[in-house]
């Protein structure tokens, strides 16, 4: 699923979201297999599966679109729990791979950063330079002095507090707030679930960086990002 540059309209980001395309129940989603996969510990072949499709991706897209673009991919907690080299595995393929750090984003939720034992490896991730997204964010409890200790680069406002802006000052004045206080700790943010232009321009006014959303598009297959998705909301942007 892209992700927008509010102020200038471009696609530099995307979001990796995974589907099962099973053969006789057709399209699985997340919703219904990743607590599944987390409780077989499938959750660790899939991550490291989901890992590398997004850095080729990336790769590619790097060539055709934009030279800084990133793709950002959901990391479980039970992921990072169970494997404890996965992050030294995926600083070495990126290195294999010839790939900036920063061509990939991880996005976990704000639950991680209060665990002991998992923030430690979250640090790992973060001093092998990949971008750290909290995900959901406002849904959760978080520590704000936790968002500055774990240096984490872009807040992504949960879909529920971007879904009622239009009619609800509450909602508008959390968003704002939540933008507000990203940028002073020097984090960038993206909203999520993005549907209608007046969510877009409320956003944009309030300086939100980045949104996705239905607005723009659904996730969709890479080739289709590429012959529909990419020039259609670039084509706005022109
Ligand atoms: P998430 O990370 O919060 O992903 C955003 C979800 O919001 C996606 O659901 C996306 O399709 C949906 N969405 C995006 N824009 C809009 C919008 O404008 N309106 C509405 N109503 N929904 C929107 P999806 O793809 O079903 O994924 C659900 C969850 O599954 C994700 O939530 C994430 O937690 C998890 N997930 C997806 N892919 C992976 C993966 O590769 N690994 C892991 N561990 N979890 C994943
Ligand atoms: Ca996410
Ligand atoms: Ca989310």
């Amino acid at each position: 699923q892209p992700i927008v540059d509010l102020a200038t309209g471009e696609i530099y980001k995307a979001e990796a979201l995974i589907r099962w395309m099973h053969p006789e129940r057709g399209t699985i989603s997340p919703l219904d297999f990743i607590a599944l996969a987390e409780d077989t510990g499938l959750i660790v072949p899939i991550g490291d599966w989901v890992f590398k499709q997004a850095v080729r991706q990336a790769h590619q897209w790097r060539q055709r679109f934009h030279p800084s673009f990133q793709i950002s991919v959901n990391i479980s907690p039970v992921q990072i729990r169970q494997d404890n080299l996965v992050c030294i595995q995926w600083s070495e393929y990126l290195i294999q791979e010839g790939m900036p750090r920063q061509s990939v984003a991880i996005e976990i939720t704000e639950g991680l950063l209060l665990d002991a034992e998992l923030n430690e490896k979250l640090l790992s991730f973060r001093d092998a330079g990949m971008g750290i997204s909290i995900d959901d964010f406002g849904t959760g409890y978080s520590s704000l002095a936790y968002l500055k200790r774990f240096d984490i680069d872009y807040l992504k406002i949960d879909r529920s507090f971007v879904q009622n802006l239009g009619f609800d000052g509450g909602n508008q004045a959390l968003c704002e707030a939540m933008v507000m206080l990203a940028h002073k700790l020097g984090l960038q943010v993206i909203a999520e679930g993005v549907e209608t232009t007046d969510q877009r321009d409320f956003l944009a006014a309030v300086g939100c960086d980045f949104a996705q959303g239905f607005l723009y598009s659904e996730p969709v297959p890479s080739d289709q990002f590429e012959e529909r998705v990419w020039p259609a909301v670039t084509a706005i942007a022109d």
